[in-house]
């Protein structure tokens, strides 16, 4: 409504100039030869501005005319660019709902329209995975590898793959590639670090976190830790060359970075110990000791005093941990180091107290080995017995794959992932198991064995 309204105000404005110069007095007189052409001025000017318009209309006119075909073809281009993004769309979604006809389907409809555009190889890529195709998948992300826009798309998708099939080597490859054409990418660094750990390439490790923590994508208390562990791995390296000083250096960080580290602190002591810093590692593990109390430490206290009689190893433990004497697992320690040295009733004194209900496995073999050794057969059998239902010993277990490993590593000897190994006791029998155990317990005693064992066989029976 505006701009006819404006429209309208530009005619009249241009009808009113022509009106007003054609009604001017004054004339323009043209003369060719004998030719005498004479017009008033204003009658000339309206002529000459209909006539520039006329031209500017008419070559408007031919411009389109002109244009026409171009911009159809244009035109048909955009609907089926259109059409092809929307098959990729729909590709993609099909894609994130596991729908594996439709995403294939979606993938060449989408190629066709878009004339192989490097996105519809992911799409293409994707499907075939959903389908199960490897190869296909793996054809698809070297061609996007091919092209330099989807080039690092592509070796991702490549790495994925190979780590799938548990192919540790060439994903490295495909990293390092990664690496080389895009330095410092997140995911790449990552993947270079979980590859490097796993393969226990510890020194290749270090460099690939010092990068993570140079972009601030590895920081605080989980780089101190990532940092602690490698240093452990890389001392046991070092020892295992031959090359005490760097054993020693290394072993000297990690216990820095994380004192609370079992396995830094038993490194360190035995190295010291064995540099013969007898008393510093002393001091290591028992102040390693007073913060937790891993068998690791206790085990490496032991190795230390290997030299000494069971007498003077149960002494020094005595001297050693007399702080710490109301702790449970000090205790159990110095009761083993009694029981070595033959003092039986030194060991009784010290786990009797913890030999009630719910004693560990521990506890109840020990109270076996003071029955034994006091000649109690049928004590040491009753405590046996118990040691078999007491909650079990903790061990090394991954968090990743539940594997149980002998010793702590940096990473899981099974699946390889970093720091995962954790010390805890295995996962509890189902509820009902021990109830089951303690009923034909209590039968046992009463004396009904019979009464009992009879209805449930005839009951297997039937439901066999
Ligand atoms: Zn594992």
């Amino acid at each position: 409504m505006i701009r006819l309204l404006w429209t309208l105000a530009k005619i009249g404005v241009v009808v009113a100039a022509a009106v007003w110069l054609a009604q001017r007095p004054g004339a323009v007189e043209l003369r060719l030869g004998n030719l005498v052409i004479e017009a008033p001025t204003g009658a000339l000017l309206v002529t000459l501005l209909f006539f520039g318009l006329l031209a500017a209309f008419a070559y408007r006119f031919w411009l389109a005319v002109r244009r026409a075909p171009q911009a159809m073809r244009f035109g048909r281009a955009g609907r089926r660019r259109e059409q092809g993004y929307r098959a990729l769309s729909l590709g993609m979604v099909a894609v994130a709902a596991g729908a594996a006809d439709e995403a294939r389907r979606r993938a060449r409809e989408a190629d066709r329209l878009l004339d192989g555009a490097p996105l519809t190889l992911l799409l293409a890529a994707q499907a075939a995975q959903l389908d199960g195709d490897d190869s296909a998948a793996r054809r698809f992300f070297q061609a996007m590898v091919d092209e330099p826009e989807t080039s690092l798309l592509g070796l991702r998708g490549l790495m994925a793959q190979a780590n799938r099939s548990g192919d540790r080597d060439e994903a490295l490859a495909i990293a390092a590639r990664a690496q080389k054409e895009r330095p410092g990418t997140p995911w790449v660094l990552e993947a270079l670090f979980d590859l490097r750990t796993a393969n226990g390439d510890w020194n290749g490790a270090s460099a690939a976190l010092e990068a993570l923590a140079g972009r601030k994508l590895v920081r605080g208390e989980d780089l101190r830790r990532r940092r602690a562990v490698i240093a452990v791995e890389r001392s046991r390296l070092a020892e295992e060359r031959g090359d005490k000083g760097s054993a020693l250096s290394h072993a000297r960080t990690a216990w820095k970075l994380d004192p609370a580290l079992p396995a830094a602190t038993a490194r360190l002591a035995r190295l010291e110990g064995a540099a013969g810093h007898g008393s510093r590692a002393e001091k290591l593990l028992r102040d390693g000791w007073t913060k937790a109390p891993h068998p690791l430490l206790s085990e490496t206290l032991e190795a230390l005093w290997s030299r000494l009689t069971p007498a003077v190893r149960f002494t020094q433990g005595q001297r050693l941990l007399k702080g710490d004497i109301e702790r449970p697992e000090t205790r159990s320690l110095l009761a083993d180091l009694a029981l070595a040295a033959g003092q039986r009733a030194e060991a009784r004194k010290l786990v009797g107290p913890l030999a009630g209900e719910g004693a560990s496995a521990r506890i109840c073999r020990q109270m076996a080995s003071i029955a034994v050794g006091e000649g109690d057969t049928a004590g040491a059998r009753n405590w046996l017995a118990r040691a078999r239902l007491a909650p079990a010993d903790p061990a090394w277990f991954c968090r990743a794959c539940s594997a149980v490993s002998a010793e702590w590593r940096g990473a899981c000897p099974q699946c390889g992932v970093f720091d995962s190994l954790e010390w805890r006791p295995p996962a509890p029998p189902a509820p009902g198991q021990a109830d089951a155990i303690a009923a034909i317990e209590q039968e046992l005693e009463t004396g009904h064995v019979a009464a009992v064992a009879a209805p449930s066989r005839t009951e297997a029976a039937r439901e066999a």
